[in-house]
């Protein structure tokens, strides 16, 4: 009985008027997605020059008979979808049967196949069919593809540089084996492997196996449900940030996709513990039902559409938080400077060029220490830091103005004083803008605040922020406000600042009033504000105090914006680079 069912003209019509082979990876895709269809182990995809001279797919899936492989090449053939309702209720992951046709009819195409029993070999140039014998009966497929765009020499054209075809290729590969773990994938480039993993079925394993020990041993596993949504996968700690959203990998019942509100989600869950233009290393994997989900976009381009994205959002953001929370550590100083495999990196950085325009280039952190890197090996390179908040850090003497040097039993830390310092005044000012009873103090010298006449208008309507927060404020004159009274912990001597940046961020708010958000905002604001700078010189008891300070804060490693406030080596560390440990 034939598996493929010819399927209805409207939908094939539909499918393949989308239809293109834009790069080589579309046809990797392709060709995998049936592997991972026909329930194969193991996947080997060897390309040739990135693809553009040659592709093949071996695997140990099912095969076809020789009745299949013939249909599998016919336009309007698909195993996969036979309703036209299905495109919108799709779980199975391929809805491309229709590619098969396509490549072949631009290339010279060779498949053996066999479920077990006779085997079949098919040779397909331009799309007519040159050789169909019968061939030996091991069990899966095999499907090389080659002299792509031979007929058709303008498509030709239209395939990037061999280094841009095959980073796209690896891009691919690596989002597909971690959403599909349970399965073996082999990538290699004129012989030279360049993703392997084991099929293990270990979310964790995979990562391990794609990104490297740097990458997997910095991952916290995160897991939680709510009445729509399973989530779990992994989240990096904040000490790997990249600089671009590549390393974001959504994975929703299956599929890797693309949606911006849920990488969104992700992102902001990371709000304070790492720079606005830096991304984490996640791999979040979504379990739902297929009606939450809208297929209606594209179907190549990945993207979905989420109903209840509201709770989502919050599922998302929440565990997130939580596990970033469990997991503070101080960033270690000799983990920074070790950088990725040269390799990888090119590979990276040719994906980041060629991705979308708000995606910056990939740089390397903190290059400046390569001394290390080169001679230790990655397994080496890591050392736990387990002093969660019990942290205690004595000064040393100050560096530069800028750096306090510190130590205690287990190593040697440099703190950033302003960064630490407005770690300190940020929870500090948080505490205050949650608190319920406000304490004010009445201003011997009223401030005026003029303002332009929308600006006065838009502020008579949110007065009430302002009053709630503890200002006392009267309209005087044309476009003018007065302040009488001003919250007691505002910063004596910036009082005035501090109005105008508030009043300034009430202004640039657009509609609707996000509480949560405007305190957060205003937090960080007056903690820079309030904080000493860079290049100026504080006495040892002054540090003593910010130290003091800034341990007990919830989270001490990092600055609100996001950057550290604190780097460490370890004592093995130095040991280490001073040769006094040979390991
Ligand atoms: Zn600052
Ligand atoms: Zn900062």
């Amino acid at each position: 009985m034939s598996k493929i069912r010819v399927m209805d003209e409207t939908l094939a019509n539909k499918i393949a008027a989308g239809e293109v082979v834009e790069k080589c990876s579309s046809i990797v895709k392709e060709l995998t997605e049936n592997s991972i269809d026909a329930g194969a182990k193991v996947v080997m995809i060897h390309l040739q020059e990135g693809g553009i001279k040659g592709i093949s797919v071996i695997d140990d899936g099912s095969g076809m008979d020789n009745e299949d492989a013939l249909l599998a090449f016919q336009r309007h053939a698909t195993s996969k979808l036979y309703k036209d309702d299905d495109l919108f209720f799709i779980d199975t992951l391929g809805f491309r049967g229709e590619a098969l046709p396509s490549i072949a009819s631009v290339s010279h195409v060779i498949l053996k196949t066999s479920t077990g029993n006779v085997g079949t070999y098919l040779e397909i140039e331009g799309g007519k069919l040159k050789t169909n014998e019968s061939a030996d009966a091991r069990k899966g497929t095999i499907i090389e593809i080659d002299h792509l765009f031979y007929n058709t020499p303008a498509r030709l054209k239209y395939l990037k540089s061999e280094q841009s075809e095959l980073a796209s290729c690896v891009s691919f590969l690596e989002k597909f084996a971690l959403a599909h773990p349970e399965v073996s994938f082999t990538l290699t480039n004129d012989n030279r492997t360049l993703l392997k993993t084991s099929g293990s079925n270990n979310l964790h394993k995979t990562i391990h196996e794609i990104y490297g020990l740097q990458i997997s041993s910095k991952m916290i596993e995160v897991k939680n449900s709510n009445d729509d949504f399973d989530c779990y996968g992994y989240i990096c700690k904040p000490e790997i940030l990249k600089s671009n959203r590549n390393h974001m990998i959504v994975i929703v019942n299956g599929r890797v996709i693309k949606n911006y509100e849920i990488l969104k989600a992700i992102n902001d869950a990371y709000y304070t513990y790492k720079p606005d233009t830096k991304y984490p290393v996640v791999v979040l994997k979504i379990e739902t039902d297929p009606t939450l989900i809208d297929v209606n976009i594209h179907p190549t381009k990945q993207d979905i559409k989420i109903n209840k994205m509201r709770e989502l959002y919050e599922l998302i953001t929440t565990t997130i938080k939580d596990a970033l929370y469990q997991n503070l550590l101080i960033p270690n100083a000799v983990e920074r400077m070790s950088n990725l495999n040269p390799i990888k990196q090119d590979i990276i950085n040719t994906v980041i060029k060629e991705q979308e325009e708000t995606y910056e280039k990939d740089e390397k952190i903190q290059a400046t220490f390569d001394f290390v890197k080169a001679e230790e090996s990655q397994e080496e390179n890591i050392t736990y830091n387990s002093e969660i908040k019990e942290l205690k850090l004595y000064p040393v003497g100050l560096a530069h103005g800028t750096y306090i040097i510190a130590e205690n039993e287990n190593g040697i830390y440099l703190i950033d004083q302003h960064a630490a310092q407005e770690r300190v005044n940020y929870e500090r000012n948080m505490k205050h803008l949650k608190e319920k009873k406000v304490t004010t103090t009445e201003l011997l010298f009223p401030i005026t605040i003029e303002l332009s006449n929308s600006e006065f208008e838009k502020l008579k309507e949110q007065k009430e922020i302002l009053q709630e927060m503890g200002f006392k404020l009267e309209e005087f004159g044309l476009n003018t406000y007065i302040i009488k009274s001003h919250p007691t912990w505002l910063l004596e001597g910036k009082e005035e600042e501090s109005i105008r940046k508030i009043i300034d961020l009430i202004l640039g708010g657009l509609d609707g009033f996000d509480r949560v958000k405007f305190n957060e905002s205003i937090a960080i604001t007056l903690a820079c504000k309030m904080s000493i700078k860079a290049n100026m010189h504080i006495s040892h008891t002054a540090q003593e105090e910010l130290l003091n300070e800034l341990c007990q804060c919830d989270n001490p490693y990092n600055c609100p914006h996001g950057r550290p406030t604190i780097i460490k080596f370890s004592i093995y560390d130095l040991e280490r680079m001073f040769k006094r440990a040979m390991n």
